[in-house]
C-alpha cells in the first residue's frame, strides 16, 4: 500500500495508438494531472505495479493480452489491485461495458471520447481512489496514539524485510513495553493510563526517523521498525528512547508520575537462520522478555542467537 496520499494525481494510460497517448495527455494535464503511458500491456502492467498510479485508462483492443486480461491481471496484484480503471474502448455494445464493469473497471469511456467526459470521469475515478486511500490509511491507524496499528506493521515488515534483502541492508525491530503499567491504571486509573500511552507514543515517534515505522503492537507494547539500522545503530536509538520514557513527567491531581520501559532488539543481520518476520519477531520480543526478567527499565539485544544485556548512557554503550 502507499501511504502517502500522492499530489499530483498520476494517470497511466495503456494504449497501443501513440496518438491517443498525445489526446490524453493534451485533455488531463491542465487539470494539474502527471500522465505517463505505456504502448501495451504486459509493458503497463509493470509500471503500474512500480510506479505510484492513482488512475489507469486501459485500451480494451490490445495486441497481445488484451484490455481484459490486462484488467484481470491488475485486479489480481495487491499493489494495484486497488487502482480505478477506465476503459477505453470503441466498442459501445451493452455486453462489452457490463464484461469491463463486471471485471472491476469503475467505468469506461467510448472511443471518439468528449474532451468534457474524459475529464470528468477520470476526476470521479480520482476522487474515489483518494477516499479509498484516506479509509486505508485510516483503518491501519491506532486511534489512542495515532501511531500505526499492529496488522500494519506485519505487513510493513514483509515488504522492508524483502527490500533489505534485495539491497543487503540491514532491518531492525525494536520491541517495547511499559514497565508494571497495570500499576499505574490501578493507581490512577485507565484514563491517566491512556494519557500515558499518548505520551510514550509521542517519545517513540520524537525519535524515529522519517524512514522507521513506529507502532503500537498490542496494549502497552511498541513495535518500531528501524530501517537500513545494524544492531550497534539500533542500541544508541533504544538506549535513546529508555531515558527520554524515564525523564518523561506526567501529571495527576498535582502529583507528578513517571514510567520506565523495558525493550528488545533485533536485526536482520544477526538472526541465526532464515531472516522471517516471525524469526525478527520472536528475537527482539526474547531480548524484550531477558529486560524484563532482568529487572525493567533496560535492554538487550539478540546477537547471533544469544540474548545480550546493554547498558549504558546514550553516549556510552557497552554489551556485559
Ligand atoms: P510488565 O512490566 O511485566 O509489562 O507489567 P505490566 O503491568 O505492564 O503488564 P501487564 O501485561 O500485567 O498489564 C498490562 C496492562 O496494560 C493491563 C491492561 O489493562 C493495560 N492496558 C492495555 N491496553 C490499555 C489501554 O489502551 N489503555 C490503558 N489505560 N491501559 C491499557
Ligand atoms: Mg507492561
Ligand atoms: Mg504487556
Amino acid at each position: 500500500m502507499n501511504t502517502e496520499l500522492p499530489n499530483p494525481n498520476r494517470v497511466l494510460v495503456i494504449d497501443d495508438e501513440q496518438s491517443i497517448h498525445k489526446l490524453i495527455a493534451a485533455r488531463l494535464r491542465p487539470e494539474g494531472i502527471v500522465v505517463t503511458g505505456e504502448l501495451d500491456g504486459v509493458r503497463g502492467i509493470a509500471r503500474a505495479i512500480t510506479e505510484s498510479i492513482d488512475l489507469i485508462l486501459l485500451d480494451v483492443g490490445l495486441p497481445n493480452l488484451d484490455g481484459f486480461q490486462v484488467c484481470r491481471k491488475l485486479k489480481e496484484h495487491p499493489s494495484t489491485r486497488n487502482i480505478p480503471i477506465i476503459f477505453l474502448t470503441s466498442d459501445s455494445t451493452m455486453e462489452a461495458k457490463i464484461r469491463g464493469l463486471d471485471m472491476g473497471a469503475v467505468d469506461y469511456v467510448t472511443k471518439p471520447f468528449e474532451q468534457a467526459e474524459l475529464r470528468a470521469r477520470v476526476r470521479a475515478g480520482l476522487r474515489t481512489k483518494r477516499l479509498q486511500d484516506i479509509l486505508e490509511r485510516q483503518s491501519f491507524l491506532d486511534g489512542l496514539t495515532g501511531l500505526w496499528n499492529r496488522p500494519y506493521l506485519d505487513q510493513r515488515l514483509e515488504s522492508e524485510l524483502n527490500v533489505a534483502h534485495r539491497y543487503g541492508r540491514p532491518l531492525g525491530l525494536m520491541m517495547t513495553d511499559i514497565d508494571h503499567f497495570k500499576v499505574v491504571n490501578d493507581t490512577h486509573g485507565h484514563l491517566f493510563g491512556d494519557i500515558v500511552l499518548q505520551g510514550v507514543a509521542e517519545e517513540l515517534r520524537g525519535y524515529a526517523r522519517r524512514s522507521d515505522i513506529v507502532a503500537r503492537y498490542g496494549g502497552e507494547e511498541f513495535a518500531v521498525l528501524l530501517t537500513d539500522t545494524p544492531l550497534s545503530a539500533g542500541t544508541f536509538v533504544a538506549e535513546r528512547l529508555r531515558a527520554s520514557v524515564e525523564n518523561r513527567r506526567f501529571e495527576v491531581h498535582d502529583q507528578v508520575v513517571t514510567v520506565t520501559a523495558s525493550f528488545g532488539l533485533a536485526c536482520t543481520e544477526n538472526i541465526v537462520g532464515n531472516v522471517t518476520p516471525e524469526a525478527l519477531i520472536d528475537a527482539a520480543d526474547r531480548a524484550l522478555f531477558a529486560s524484563k526478567d532482568a529487572g525493567r527499565n533496560c535492554i538487550h539485544i539478540c546477537e547471533g542467537g544469544q540474548i545480550v544485556r546493554v547498558t549504558g548512557s546514550a553516549g556510552l554503550i557497552e554489551a556485559q
